[in-house]
């Protein structure tokens, strides 16, 4: 009987547990984009057919730059229509926050997102419920930060929706989460924005913790950490993965992907190939599909975007780069030029694309690194490191 006990137990709600994880990641790397001095909120959106990410938000005010987080005057309190005057009351900013699942919906890459998985940072409430049960979104999974007790409402009232519309619910523990960097970096500002603020109740004083200006990392750092972070897929591909992220002209990220192929393959090729009595068909690696040609082929269109990708593209995926229309290419590594593979994919892609639209990652204009040191920005390794 012992050694029944010693054995692994069946592995699905493990596995189960290792993707929501990542993609929960995913989700705390987004909301570190927010501007919320309070409660960021990061969401996800998982198309659990083909566990391809259709949808990236996080909470912003309308347009992101056109409110203040202080709260906005109602127009009982004053005839001003300015955007950036502040209420007294910094309560105001629920009127007008667009919540982090709302903005996932909205930034979702494929016509329909029927069926699929949201994941979020904070339990949803009915706001965010509303765009959900609307969306057909059928799973959502949550985890972490508690929300302001008056809006426990808003949370009791998602509930009842998601029972109405049989939406599953269900809370990841945070315990295992908190070994990532950006999980580590979103607790912290949770905690700071948390702790201003009860210091604020006990003194009575005006709430100081909106105060806190809140100036996320460069969209190009952001973007490569996404592409940094989809490396980290669990399964069959740990560690060997690539990560890839490609992103609009007006900053919406329109693919995160991996390397690679759902687990379980490699043993299939070689069932496959001695069943086919031709053991020349276990070169594992030709059956791997690389993560921005899975990014690019996997989208209906990506002409005039941005790549972001962990490793140089091989000539495989440069053609596919160069015909799909991506205008311009991000590497955080460079590729190996003595190898021919490598060397056609160079040639191809700064032939097509032109030499100063295929770049290695903080070598560009754009991104200006002493502006990014200075703000609370996201960590990333340096270019050429790993
Ligand atoms: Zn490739």
């Amino acid at each position: 009987m012992a050694g029944i006990e010693e054995q692994p137990p069946v592995d699905d709600s493990a596995k189960q547990r290792e993707w929501d994880e990542y993609y929960m990641k995913i989700a705390c790397l987004a909301a570190l984009r927010s501007k919320d001095p309070r409660t960021p909120v990061g969401a996800c959106i998982v198309d659990s057919e083909n566990e391809q990410i259709v949808g990236i938000g996080y909470n912003s005010m309308p347009k992101d730059e056109n409110f203040t987080w202080k709260g906005t005057s109602s127009t009982k309190k004053t005839s001003s229509l300015d955007p950036q005057e502040n209420a007294a009351n910094p309560e105001l900013k629920y009127a007008y926050v667009v919540h982090a699942a709302v903005n996932a919906i909205l930034n979702k890459t494929k016509e329909s997102i029927k069926g699929c998985t949201l994941y979020t940072t904070l339990h949803p409430d009915d706001d965010c419920a509303r765009a959900i049960v609307t969306a057909g979104i059928k799973k959502v999974v949550y985890c972490m930060y508690k929300r302001d007790k008056n809006l426990e409402v808003g949370m009791k009232i998602a509930d009842v929706f998601f029972d109405i519309k049989g939406v599953k619910l269900r809370k990841l523990p945070e315990a295992s989460l908190k070994v990532c960097e950006y999980v580590k970096e979103l607790q912290n500002r949770i905690d700071v924005g948390g702790k201003n603020k009860s210091s604020e109740e006990q003194s009575g004083e005006e709430e100081p913790s909106v105060d806190r200006k809140i100036e996320p990392a460069s969209w190009e750092k952001f973007f490569m950490s996404m592409a940094k972070l989809s490396q980290e897929r669990p399964g069959d591909f740990k560690n060997k993965a690539v990560g890839a992220c490609i992103a609009s002209p007006d900053n919406q990220i329109m693919a995160v992907t991996y390397s690679g192929e759902p687990d379980g393959i490699e043993d299939e090729v070689k069932r496959l190939a001695k069943e086919r009595h031709d053991l020349t068909l276990t070169k594992i690696p030709e059956f791997y599909t690389h993560a921005e040609y899975r990014a690019i082929v996997g989208k209906p269109s990506v002409r005039g975007y941005t790549l972001y990708v962990t490793s140089y593209p091989c000539n495989v995926c440069a053609k596919v780069i160069v015909e799909s229309g991506i205008k311009e290419v991000v590497h955080y590594k460079n590729g190996d030029w003595n190898d021919d593979r490598c060397y056609s994919s160079r040639k191809i892609l700064t032939t097509c694309l032109g030499p100063s639209n295929i770049r290695k990652y903080g070598n560009g204009d754009s991104i200006n690194e002493s502006q990014d040191e200075a703000s609370r920005s996201i960590a990333i390794e340096e270019p050429g490191h790993t």
